[in-house]
């Protein structure tokens, strides 16, 4: 079974081979009909009157100097999608207010502008905190429509790719109960499962067993894979996993996670219809995570 998580989209054409055709890009360009997504600060605008519609601006405005900026998305029903990210607003006499994050857009918007501004977003982000050489500090400067930046030092030359950072995250359950966890940064009623990133030299599961361990003291097995979820906010992709708990004894550590307990289906759907547990919201694969475990039983 293939599995839809929020901000993907697997449909959505990304036309990866026009990225250096800069006559056909060009084109597009100059099509009324293309859509040029402003982000600012990683935020987005959808349109004031109907906030389910991601906000455009026409290509007659994006000037010399932001069109260097511009990133080429993708293209559906044969119109282009463009983000355009912006440092500063006022030469469009755009509204700070007028931004918002993709995430507290997503209620309203379809799945497919969700994927695509998320993507937009995750872009931009990487173009913002990587607009110098890591090797020799020179600027560096994007090329292919906004999907690699390449060093300006004639002498260095270095390309560099766009980054994302992998992240496990884990429901881990002992049969008829799962593991909930509230993280400190959280309302006191939130829990979710366990995550957290994945470290240089280790495999996914190990990295699994690990963050587990560390955060509530559990050790598990059958660590398996369930599904991926793109998480630009700011660069990360979730890789999700389940996982059996040989242990059920549990010691948070007090910083990252402040409270966990075990909840059988019974509990979940009492508490949260109570108010008492708050699971995660509705975009994220944690959610996913969660609700796959109760609807499919026990085992
Ligand atoms: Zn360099």
């Amino acid at each position: 079974m293939e599995i839809d998580n929020h901000y993907a989209d697997r449909d959505f054409d990304r036309a990866d081979t026009r990225r250096r055709d800069a006559e056909w890009l060009a084109a597009r360009l100059a099509e009324p009909a293309t859509r040029i997504h402003p982000v600012w600060r990683g935020r987005c605008m959808v349109e004031a009157s109907d906030a389910s519609l991601p906000a455009t601006v026409p290509s007659t405005r994006v000037t010399d100097e932001t069109a260097e900026h511009l990133i080429f998305l993708g293209i559906e029903d044969d119109v282009a999608r463009f983000a355009l990210p912006l440092e500063d607003l006022a030469p469009l006499g755009m509204a700070e207010e007028a931004f918002q994050d993709v995430r507290d857009l997503a209620p309203e918007l379809s799945r497919r502008d969700g994927a695509v501004l998320a993507y937009a977003r995750g872009l931009a982000h990487w173009h913002r905190t990587h607009r110098f050489c890591g090797i020799c500090g020179a600027p560096s400067r994007a090329e292919r429509a906004g999907h690699m930046r390449r060093c300006t030092n004639a002498d260095c030359g270095r390309m560099h790719f766009p980054r994302t950072d992998p992240a496990v995250i884990t429901l881990v359950h002992d049969g008829p109960r799962c593991l909930l966890a509230r993280r400190s940064t959280w309302g006191f009623n939130r829990r979710s499962t366990i995550a957290g990133f994945v470290e240089i030299g280790e495999m996914l599961e190990d990295a699994v067993r690990r963050e587990i361990m560390e955060e509530v003291g559990v050790e598990v097995t059958d660590v398996s894979y369930h599904s991926s979820q793109p998480w630009p906010f700011p660069c990360s992709l979730m890789l999700g996993f389940t996982a059996r708990a040989t242990t059920t004894e549990i010691t948070v550590d007090g910083e990252e996670i402040v409270a966990a307990a075990w909840y059988t289906r019974e509990e979940i759907a009492e508490q949260t219809a109570s108010g008492e547990l708050t699971l995660p919201p509705f975009d994220s694969i944690s959610h996913r995570l969660v609700t796959d475990w109760i609807e499919k039983g026990v085992d």
